[in-house]
């Protein structure tokens, strides 16, 4: 079920509008409005907070201001689970109301009990977070039955008229042919597939088994052409993204495509990495030294090629060569001959750590406002 043609004009108008204003801009208002989670993932750089920060949570207030501040056509709202979040309906309701594209990611477990807080809309849209087939979902969410139970919550939402999509990340060791089959699945189900490689972020607890590069692009290459260049199957990936996963397009990253506002504040500089955080999207926008960032430039970045720093790339370059966009769209993604040249890592700035600092300054901060959690905090340090 593609994206309604109103939401894709409405989309394609405002990316359009900005790219020919110049400079920066948003496209999708990534939004955590807390960290907690009701599964504890291997790969998940966010539920290991001490609990007072488990505890915060962004404010009905808070999450409207920040899709004010920064524009953005489309807020994706994840955590953390989201539907632990109480107040969850009435700001997915806020959004609409500010005819705002909403994605609303979740692992599934509480969706068959919450739905009906919720309504279908064309400005909304569930996620449904799904790492694979069953054997490789379960292993990547590290508990056994929740396959199931997000595949059941896939087929109770299409029946109640919501559009579905779902998100998948892959990691290292998949099975290029049973991803496909997977994706064959999600085609049969009628869902759209979210794609992005897993990438060891420096806040993940398992390191090991995220992709490489250059792993990356030949395991994708193996993928969509077991599928005629991924043509088999539905993606809400951009066709430039994807031919970018298989090594055929040399970006670098967008990282202020899709910021994130999270409960520490706006992070800086993206999604994946945590170098610090601001109070507006205009000091975010403003404040961050953009040119330290990206593969090439920082260590942390070597590995990266998923979609939230890399969708704004190609759906810049899919306006400036739109034939180009529009042949990978009907012919596929190329997967083999020669590959585009890889950008050269061998000048990058050492990684820092910050987390340990960030981690003081925030637990001191819940400890100067909430005299309540004072003893939890420090418990948790
Ligand atoms: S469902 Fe998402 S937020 Fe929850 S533990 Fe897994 S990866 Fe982390
Ligand atoms: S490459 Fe870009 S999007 Fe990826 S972690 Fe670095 S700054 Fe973020």
């Amino acid at each position: 079920m593609s994206l309604p043609v109103s939401q894709i004009l409405r989309i394609g108008s405002y990316t359009l509008r900005e790219h020919l204003k110049g400079g920066r801009y948003p496209l999708v208002l990534m939004l955590e409005p807390l960290l907690r989670c009701n599964l504890a993932c291997k790969g998940c750089g966010k539920i290991d907070y001490p609990d007072p920060i488990l505890n915060q949570r962004l404010s009905y207030e808070q999450c409207m201001d920040a899709i004010d501040e920064c524009g953005a056509p489309a807020v994706s709202i994840a955590g953390g689970e989201p539907l632990l979040h109480r107040d969850m309906p009435r700001i997915v309701k806020g959004y609409i109301a500010k005819k705002k594209f909403v994605i609303l990611c979740t692992n599934a477990l509480l969706l068959k009990k919450k739905i009906d807080d919720y309504a279908p809309s064309p400005f909304f849209t569930w996620s449904i977070h799904l790492d694979g087939d069953k054997g490789m979902h379960d292993i990547a969410v590290s508990q056994d039955g929740v396959f199931d139970i997000a595949r059941e919550a896939i087929m109770i939402a299409k029946a109640k008229g919501f559009r579905v999509q779902i998100n998948c990340t892959v990691f290292d060791g998949a099975d290029p042919a049973r991803l496909a089959a997977f994706f064959d699945e999600m085609k049969a189900l009628g869902v759209e597939t979210t794609l992005s490689p897993g990438y060891a972020y420096e806040r993940a607890a398992d390191q090991e088994h995220f992709l490489n590069r250059e792993r990356t692009r030949k395991f994708f290459r193996d993928v969509f052409a077991r599928g005629n260049g991924g043509k088999n199957w539905a993606f809400t990936n951009s066709p430039l993204f994807l031919d970018f996963l298989a090594g055929n397009q040399t970006y670098e990253c967008t990282p202020w495509s899709m910021p994130l506002r999270t409960v520490f504040g706006w992070q800086k500089p993206c999604y994946l990495v945590g170098e610090g955080y601001v109070e507006t999207f205009k000091e975010l926008m403003e404040g961050t030294d953009w040119d330290k960032y990206g593969v090439g430039k920082y260590e942390k970045c070597a590995d990266c090629m998923v979609h939230c720093g890399f969708e704004g790339t190609a759906a810049t370059d899919s306006i400036r060569h739109p034939l180009k966009m529009m042949k990978v769209a009907m012919k596929g993604v190329r997967t083999s001959g020669p590959m585009a040249p890889d950008i050269d890592l061998s000048n990058q700035r050492p990684a820092e750590d910050v987390y340990s600092s960030h981690l003081e300054r925030e637990l001191a901060k819940i400890k100067a406002s909430d005299p309540k959690a004072a003893k939890h905090v420090v418990r948790a340090a």
